[in-house]
């Protein structure tokens, strides 16, 4: 039951209620699902729930719109079905869906080809997994079970992978009422490759969802790959923070003259090198970390991209990520030639862009150079972002002209 006086959490129509907004609970503590009502015993919303998440219930429906298996499926094969237009003879990876961007907060499932990775930070999202798996449509379906919110949650950390064809077992019947958490998948099988040749922008690249990043590629930056490939030609590119080199491919196929990928960890190096490589494109490669080596180098370039990983993954963590975000741009900006450019970019939720725009503004200011915003950046469009959950957009990103 919703406490007095917090109604505007659902009036707003936020897809997360937290702990703090209810007055009481009742019904078994591990259900999947949960009514929202008012001291009337009205539903106001249904969802996910989850007893041991600070976001106790993530809704789904308000009002007297009922839950059903049959809604969720429909909200995944919509989803899907958005995602239409991104796949074409030159692309053949995206996300399809986008937790609270596609209504279904708590799910991210991305398409590689004919794998569909999935990831899942909620108990009540993992009660639905079979919902979710004849939903769709794929060679093989990956569960990466590696996000720290489901050891909150109480939920494996074990992958699991389901190859096509597999017995399809505890279908999901009637009402939620009557919801049954289905038995558990096939186990995960250690001799299945999860590693994927994908295409997108007609380039290659690989793809290991089992042992990468993530889901195994950072999909959300596509959109900004393109504009690197067209500001590339003629010009030496740094991309820092590389990961899979996917910027450097993309500056190589745009007519860059040199091309420095940097990231500190090794495997991250391979990778870039490879996909260098499979597009018959050559690069530079140091494996370093990137706060050292922007200090040391004595190398200036024209286009540099900088993509670091989340600083802040707490709002406690702001002040200190603030500080990283600073330093980094500091030095990245003095090595961009004058009339060059820096991309650069927060995936941290917690960051805003306003505070991103005052820690770049510190940052053009203390190193001295002139810098004009020509674009704000963003994840893709297969990124959607719910009106009412703008926490949804971590990705906000800077193309600047350096003077
Ligand atoms: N731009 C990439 C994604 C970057 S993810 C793309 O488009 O695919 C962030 C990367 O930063 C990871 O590969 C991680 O290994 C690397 N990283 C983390 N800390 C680092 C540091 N201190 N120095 C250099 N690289 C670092």
């Amino acid at each position: 039951m919703l406490k007095q006086g917090r109604e505007r959490a659902v009036a707003n129509r936020h897809p997360w209620i937290f702990a703090g907004a209810i007055a009481s609970e009742s019904g078994p503590d591990d259900a999947a699902f949960a009514d929202l009502v008012d001291a009337r015993g009205n539903v106001l919303a249904s969802g996910f729930h989850s007893k041991r998440s600070q976001i106790r219930l993530r809704v789904l429906t308000f009002g007297d719109v009922a839950l059903t298996p049959e809604l969720i499926r429909d909200r995944i094969t919509a989803a899907i079905a958005r995602r239409q237009t991104f796949f074409d003879d030159d692309t053949n990876a995206a996300r399809v869906v986008n937790a609270e961007g596609d209504d279904i907060s708590g799910l991210v499932i991305d398409r590689y080809d004919d794998l569909a990775v999935i990831e899942i930070a909620n108990y009540g999202v993992e009660q639905i997994k079979q919902l979710i798996v004849d939903s769709i449509d794929a060679r093989t379906i990956f569960f990466k079970n590696d996000l720290p919110a489901r050891k909150i949650e109480g939920l494996t950390l074990e992958n699991n992978v389901i190859p096509s064809g597999s017995e399809e077992t505890g279908r999901m019947g009637g009402a939620m009422d009557d919801f049954q958490a289905p038995p558990a998948l096939p186990g995960a099988s250690p001799t299945l490759g999860m590693t994927t040749a994908i295409r997108e922008s007609g380039l290659r690249f690989e793809v290991d969802s089992r042992e990468g990043q993530k889901t195994g590629f950072f999909l959300d930056q596509r959109e900004n790959r393109r504009l690197a490939r067209s500001l590339a030609r003629g010009r030496r590119v740094l991309n820092l923070f590389s990961y899979s080199g996917a910027f450097g491919v993309y500056a190589a196929a745009g007519g860059a003259t040199s091309i420095l990928n940097v990231d500190v960890s090794e495997k991250a190096i391979a990778l870039a090198r490879r996909n260098h490589e499979i597009n018959n494109f050559d690069a530079d490669f140091v494996v370093a970390d990137a706060f050292d080596w922007v200090r040391k180098t004595r190398d200036r370039f024209d286009l540099v991209v900088c993509d670091p990983p989340a600083f802040a993954k707490s709002r406690a963590d702001i002040d200190r990520a603030a500080r990283g975000y600073k330093d980094i741009n500091l030095y990245a900006l003095r090595l961009v030639e004058s009339g060059g450019h820096l991309m650069t970019f927060s995936c941290s939720g917690h960051m805003s862009l306003d505070l991103f725009q005052k820690v770049i503004f510190s940052a053009a200011h203390d190193a001295g150079r002139s810098v004009a915003f020509v674009r704000r950046l963003t994840a893709g469009p297969d990124h959607p972002v719910s009106l009412y959950c703008p926490e949804g957009e971590y990705l906000k990103g800077f193309l600047l002209e350096v003077r």
